[in-house]
């Protein structure tokens, strides 16, 4: 079983789902005057399945885009480098953009996003993002709705994989020693 994997949880299931229906009521707020359409702008894979739930606690017609961006490799630590793999599918010109990231680790792969993301011309862009490492931060990145600042550990589960598994699981934790090697 995969929790024979984990040394220990992090963050419970439901303490996952209080905070996303908290962010997905505050961005409800923030943004039901908005004119101009919306786009909640999900970084695959590992805000995979923290955005399909804070979609559905967010109240207010939204569109979905999705973006695909390495700076990671199969390993635990940082390359430093980023690469757009798959690119949005609209023309953001003028629309509000939610963007929708796990963890913001180094900063690396965010703050190269968001600048991206500016030279589009968007009506806005705020950064959604699960959990936050601070101490890791080599790039400055601001963060408009933060779920959790954690230390520096490396975590898995709710979207965040070690070698591409581990992200089905339903809570937040770190894995025991002896799975790394
Ligand atoms: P950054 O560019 O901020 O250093 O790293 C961004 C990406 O690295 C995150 O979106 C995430 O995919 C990965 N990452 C950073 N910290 C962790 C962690 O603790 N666990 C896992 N599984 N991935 C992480
Ligand atoms: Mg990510
Ligand atoms: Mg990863």
């Amino acid at each position: 079983m995969m929790k024979d994997d984990i040394a220990k949880v992090y963050f419970t299931e439901e303490e996952l789902q209080a905070k996303v229906r908290e962010l997905g009521r505050q961005i409800t707020e923030d943004y039901k005057d908005a004119k101009e359409d919306i786009y909640c702008v999900g970084i695959l894979k590992g805000a995979s399945v923290f955005y399909t739930d804070l979609v559905r606690a967010i109240d207010l017609p939204v569109r979905f885009d999705f973006m695909i961006a390495s700076s990671y490799g199969s390993g635990t630590s940082t390359t430093g480098s980023v690469k757009i793999l798959k690119d949005l599918d609209y023309d953001i010109e003028g629309k509000h953009l939610i963007v929708i990231e796990d963890i913001i680790d180094s900063g690396t792969t965010m703050s190269y996003l968001l600048k991206y993301f500016e030279h589009r011309k968007p009506a806005s862009v705020k950064l959604c993002a699960l959990l936050s490492k601070p101490s890791r931060r080599t790039a400055e990145v601001a963060i408009d709705y933060c779920g959790f600042e954690v230390p520096d550990e490396f975590l898995v589960g709710y979207g965040l994989d070690y070698a591409e598994i581990y992200r089905n699981l339903p809570y937040i934790g770190v894995l025991k020693p002896e799975v790394y090697a």
